[in-house]
């Protein structure tokens, strides 16, 4: 049955936002947002574009702001410290604490620092919160040579934003190649040389050993394990984020790498949830990570739990697997299972490479049954509506690649490559 108690949610991010808005779709209780960072939603994933010129940050705010008091979902910009679950309170940073009925954690991640020597310098920071982004707005005029460490997908976009206002960047990346641990090679090497073609010096194999400071404690460079020095003005430490919860690890909550959750993202506490990139599945979906720090996964555990606390308990099952992300021009998408390394026993792939230009097609399937497991796409955008029900059908690679038409764009918008991939797959060029 619907709760009528106040629901508190702590983060107003993808997931806190959307559950808000789907509970109040369907239920007049009392709902409060409470977010330390502004006091609205805004696109986490456009704040490069803010700093690259290309839109302002207002409109990175899918609603305007009347939108809230309309639809009568408090908000409250603040820092929650603490909770006391047998009292049902939480306690915020400015003395002040508040009963719920409901809690939901929906807190996000926050940058990691492995405790390198220097990560504490001035111009040394992850991205990840708009204070970063504003912190970094401040540096520019700073910086000659920007440095960044980590190789993934926050790492690529700080080198485009940072090569977007002419600045010197060095990339330096453990793997021997761009994100080898989630793309295939041949992916990979395509963004090592678009990396390397947007003028940023890529090293691969290359691991930072520590950063050292000038005289007013800001950062003048890098040391690598191999003892070459790097000078520079700014270093973007890029190794990947962790679940926000530091503040909540003392309390009866169990955490893990994340707040620990089942299926229905319920906590081990009685009303206490958490959704998106700080929720850790006790039980993660076959082939998945406990923890899934990405956009479209926190909007549905918003709406996943929307459904429990409306009174029908509902299960988290997203579905197959989906991510997007840009490298400076190529456009990536991915669908269901693609591994970087395949087993020809469980997982058989082919690819379509484009001869001359940054386009690849990449189909996963299964060798028994020729089951389509998965699809990357490099260059080339589609539909994710038709991949999602192919993958949810189990169809063949074949028929996939025989329908591909439907997964297409409008070629008056976009190239077409179906005849050229359908004809190399019968001819199975790059069969792996
Ligand atoms: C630069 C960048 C680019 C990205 N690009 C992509 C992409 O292309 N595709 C993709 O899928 N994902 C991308 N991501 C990841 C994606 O943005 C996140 O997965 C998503 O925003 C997480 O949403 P969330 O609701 O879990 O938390 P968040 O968006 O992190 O929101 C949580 C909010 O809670 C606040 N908060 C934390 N602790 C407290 C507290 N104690 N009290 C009050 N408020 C608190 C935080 O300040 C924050 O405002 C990107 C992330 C970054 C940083």
């Amino acid at each position: 049955m619907e709760s009528k108690t106040n629901l508190i949610i702590v983060g107003n991010g993808i997931s806190g936002t959307t559950l808000a808005r789907h509970v109040r779709k369907k239920s007049n209780r009392p709902i409060l947002i409470i977010s330390d960072e502004h006091p609205y939603f805004f696109s986490r994933t456009a704040l490069m574009y803010v700093y690259m010129g290309h839109m302002k940050f207002e409109h990175t705010q899918p609603y305007e702001d009347g939108f809230w008091e309309k639809n009568n979902i408090q908000l409250l910009q603040d820092r929650v410290v603490r909770f006391n679950p047998e009292k049902q309170i939480i306690h915020l940073e400015n003395g002040g604490f508040l009963p719920y009925g409901d809690l939901v954690w929906a807190v996000g991640s926050i940058p990691n620092k492995p405790g390198w020597p220097g990560e504490t310098a001035k111009r040394v920071q992850g991205l990840y919160h708009k204070s970063d982004l504003e912190q970094l707005e401040n540096w520019t005029p700073e910086i000659e040579k920007a440095v960044i460490v980590g190789g993934g997908l926050i790492g690529i976009e700080l080198a485009e934003m940072l090569r977007s206002r002419g600045k010197a960047v060095c990339f330096l990346v453990r793997e021997n190649s761009f994100w080898n641990t989630v793309l295939p090679a041949a992916e990979s090497e395509m963004i090592n040389q678009h990396i390397r073609g947007h003028g940023i010096d890529l090293r691969l194999n290359t691991t930072l050993k520590s950063i050292t400071t000038d005289s007013e404690g800001a950062v003048s460079g890098v040391v690598t394990q191999d003892g070459e020095t790097l000078s520079c003005q700014y270093v973007g430490l890029t190794v990947g984020v962790r679940p926000h919860i530091d503040f909540l690890r003392d309390s009866d909550l169990d955490c893990g790498k994340g707040i620990r959750v089942n299926r229905s993202l319920a906590t081990n506490i009685p009303h206490v949830y958490a959704i998106g990139d700080c929720a850790e599945q006790i039980s993660p979906l076959p082939g998945r990570p406990s923890v899934e720090a990405v956009w479209y996964t926190g909007r549905m555990m918003g709406e996943t739990l929307a459904q429990t606390l409306l009174g029908q308990p509902t299960n988290y099952q997203p579905g197959p697997w989906f991510n997007s992300a840009k490298f400076f021009d190529i456009e990536y998408q991915t669908y269901g299972q693609v591994s970087a390394e395949s087993d020809e026993k469980n997982e058989r792939q082919w690819f379509w490479q484009h001869p001359t230009k940054s386009i690849l097609v990449r189909w996963a399937f299964r060798p028994t049954n020729r089951q389509l497991l998965g699809v990357n796409s490099m260059g080339i955008r589609l539909r994710h509506q038709v991949l999602h029900q192919w993958l949810l059908e189990g169809i063949t690679v074949d028929a996939a690649i025989d329908q591909l038409d439907q997964a297409c764009f409008d070629p008056e918008l976009t190239p077409q490559y179906q005849d050229e991939i359908s004809l190399a797959f019968r001819s199975k060029q790059n069969m792996i």
